[in-house]
C-alpha cells in the first residue's frame, strides 16, 4: 500500500510539474460541463431538428443537460497517455510536408483537452469547440498510435479554426470553391469541426453529408456525393493523420513508462 502511495504521489508530483509547463491543459469536469453548459459557441444551439432527432432527443434544453452531465475528470493514466501522444503528435506536424498548414504554427498551438463519458454527448466522436480536443472516455483506450493519429486530425481542426483565413486562401489555392451558406441546405448533418460553407472540391463535386430523411435513425443515416468527404476541412484533416498512420504501420505499441516520463521532461523542459 505504500508502494502504491509513493508511486501515486510521484506521478501526481510529476503530472503537475509537467502541466505548469503550459503546453497542455486538461479541462476538470466542472470546467468541461462549464463549457457545454454555457454554449458560447452556440453549437447546440445551432442544431436542427433532424441533428436532435439523430440523437434521440427531444429539444435542445435536455441535450445541454444531458451533454453537460457526461463531462468527466481525466485518469492519471489518461493524462500520461495524452502528454505522450501529443508530443508525438507535434513531432510529426512540426515536419509533415502539407501545402495547407504552417508546420511551425500547428506545431506551437496550445494543447487542451476535455473528457465525456462514453457515447453521452455527440456519439464519444473526438472533435473540437473553440480552442478545446473534445475525446470521449473509450478513445482513452485505443492503442496508443491510434491515439495519436486521432490527436493528429483534432490538431488541424485547432489549426482551421484558429488561423481560418490562411486555411481558407489555401483551400481557394488548391481549387476547392464556396458552393453554399451551411445553413441554407436542407438536412445538412452538423458538425462542430467545419466552417458556415459548403465546398466543391477541386473536381466539382460539391461535398456535403446531409440526412436521408427528416427523422434519420442515427447521425451516421446519411448520404453523400460518391465517395466524397463531407467537407475540406476534414478531407484535410483526415488526408494529414493518415500519412502519420502510413509511416508508422510498423511500430512498436509496447512503450515502459520509464522512457515515457524521461521523453515527458524532455518535452517540457527543452
Ligand atoms: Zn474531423
Amino acid at each position: 500500500m505504500r508502494m502504491f502511495e509513493r508511486c501515486y504521489n510521484y506521478i501526481n508530483n510529476f503530472l503537475s510539474n509537467i502541466l505548469n509547463c503550459n503546453k497542455i491543459k486538461f479541462l476538470s469536469k466542472q470546467e468541461t460541463a462549464n463549457f457545454i453548459a454555457e454554449d458560447k459557441d452556440k453549437y447546440i444551439a445551432s442544431l436542427s431538428k433532424s441533428d436532435l432527432i439523430a440523437r434521440r432527443i427531444n429539444n435542445k434544453r435536455t441535450y445541454l443537460i444531458h451533454s453537460y452531465n457526461s463531462a468527466i475528470d481525466f485518469t492519471i493514466e489518461d493524462k500520461q497517455k495524452l502528454i505522450y501522444a501529443s508530443k508525438e503528435a507535434d513531432k510529426f506536424l512540426s515536419i509533415v510536408p502539407s501545402k495547407y498548414i504552417s508546420n511551425y504554427l500547428i506545431t506551437n498551438i496550445k494543447w487542451r483537452f476535455a473528457v465525456t463519458y462514453s457515447k453521452n454527448y455527440e456519439y464519444g466522436l473526438s472533435h473540437t469547440r473553440s480552442n478545446i480536443i473534445f475525446l470521449s472516455s473509450s478513445i482513452m483506450n485505443v492503442e496508443l498510435n491510434k491515439l495519436i493519429e486521432t490527436l493528429i486530425h483534432e490538431k488541424v481542426h485547432l489549426y482551421q479554426r484558429l488561423y481560418k483565413t490562411l486555411f481558407n486562401i489555401a483551400l481557394f489555392r488548391e481549387g476547392y470553391r464556396v458552393a453554399n451558406l451551411r445553413k441554407e441546405e436542407p438536412l445538412i448533418r452538423a458538425n462542430p469541426d467545419l466552417d458556415e460553407y459548403t465546398y466543391r472540391n477541386p473536381s466539382g463535386v460539391k461535398m456535403m453529408y446531409r440526412y436521408k430523411t427528416y427523422y434519420p435513425s442515427s447521425i451516421f443515416d446519411i448520404e453523400y456525393n460518391n465517395n466524397e468527404q463531407e467537407h475540406p476541412y476534414e478531407e484535410i484533416a483526415y488526408n494529414i493523420a493518415n500519412q502519420y498512420s502510413n509511416k508508422n504501420n510498423d511500430n512498436d505499441d509496447n512503450i515502459d513508462i520509464d522512457s515515457i516520463n524521461n521523453d515527458l521532461y524532455n518535452y517540457c523542459y527543452n
